[in-house]
């Protein structure tokens, strides 16, 4: 089976190196960047590079497309445009509702794959990219009510191969859930990391004060800004809602921590530690 990745960095790359051990299957490439589609060709994520996509879709029998949401917004129905009736489109982009909607009223929608790998790293790029990123994680499929069963099944055994575990959700429901799980501790890191540069001009003090608690806290700050502007804006309404809510929240400790109310305070904190019995 031929797999064309379009985007080889971290997450199509993953994908690729985390089904090395079957040898059914061939992985090839398309990536904007050259230097990328380089890479991937020399850590043997592909064993082939396109020129252009249209070479890489007549090739593929499924066709994973792990770039920015907003491209994937625009290239889903532009692939599934050019498709034959026995091909396979995924996504794995970060949002799934506008996605989603694009390929709507397609009348090849039902080749159409919606996915969300529950995985990823502040890096990027196929250097990034290993083998193990998927073992044990999960990925949230959406709306496939409006997929061919036959086509689901192929790639739920595959993604099976990979390392995942699979849900199933409604597309609005996954970014409504993932703008506060996910999204919003990016915000919360980039707006963190932001706030202490402004007040911190010298590298050297950060480094020298920056205990644990520090990096992990702002290590999301890390991660790509086009990926991530890209997921704000395609999830805008939802994101909206996050911010707000967490603004609520810090006006709840400012005015706790302005009119000196200590008990409150320590009462308001073991409600957020409350987080240790889900998370551990
Ligand atoms: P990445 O490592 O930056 O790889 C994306 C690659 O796609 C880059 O080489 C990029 O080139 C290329 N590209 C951009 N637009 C393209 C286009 N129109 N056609 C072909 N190639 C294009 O990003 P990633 O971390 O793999 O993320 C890919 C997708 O996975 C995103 O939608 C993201 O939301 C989703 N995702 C990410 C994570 C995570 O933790 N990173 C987790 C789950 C899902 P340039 O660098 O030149 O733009």
């Amino acid at each position: 089976m031929n797999i064309l990745l379009v985007g080889v960095g971290l997450i199509g790359g993953s994908f690729s190196l985390a089904l090395k051990h079957r040898s059914d299957l061939t992985f090839g490439g398309f990536d904007k960047s050259e230097e990328a589609q380089g890479k991937a060709l020399e850590l043997g994520i592909v064993s082939k590079g396109f020129a252009s996509l249209k070479e890489g879709i007549n090739w593929a029998d499924i066709i994973v497309v792990s770039v920015p949401v907003k491209a994937i917004k625009e290239l889903i129905p532009q692939i599934l445009d050019e498709i034959h009736p026995n091909q396979i489109v995924v996504d794995f982009g970060s949002t799934k509702e506008a996605i989603c909607t694009s390929a709507s009223t397609h009348p090849n929608r039902g080749q159409f794959i919606a996915g969300h790998p529950i995985a990823g790293t502040e890096h990027s790029g196929p250097s990034a990219a290993f083998g193990e990123l998927y073992r044990e994680m999960n990925l949230i499929l959406c709306d496939t009510n409006l997929t061919d069963s036959d086509k689901l099944k192929t790639f739920e055994v595959l993604s099976r191969d990979a390392g995942f575990s699979i849900i199933h959700m409604d597309s609005r429901e996954h970014d409504k859930h993932l703008a506060y799980i996910s999204h919003l501790s990016h915000i919360t890191s980039f707006a963190l990391s932001c706030a202490v540069l402004q007040k911190e001009k010298d590298g050297e003090v950060i480094l020298d004060l920056a205990g644990s608690g520090f990096a992990s806290t702002v290590r999301l700050a890390k991660s790509s800004p086009s990926m991530w502007s890209s997921i704000f804006m395609e999830n805008k309404e939802m994101v909206l809602k996050g911010i707000e809510a967490y603004k609520e929240e810090l006006e709840k400790l400012k005015e706790l921590i302005e009119m000196n109310k200590e008990e409150k305070l320590e009462k308001y904190l073991e409600r957020g530690r409350e987080i240790r019995r889900i998370l551990e």
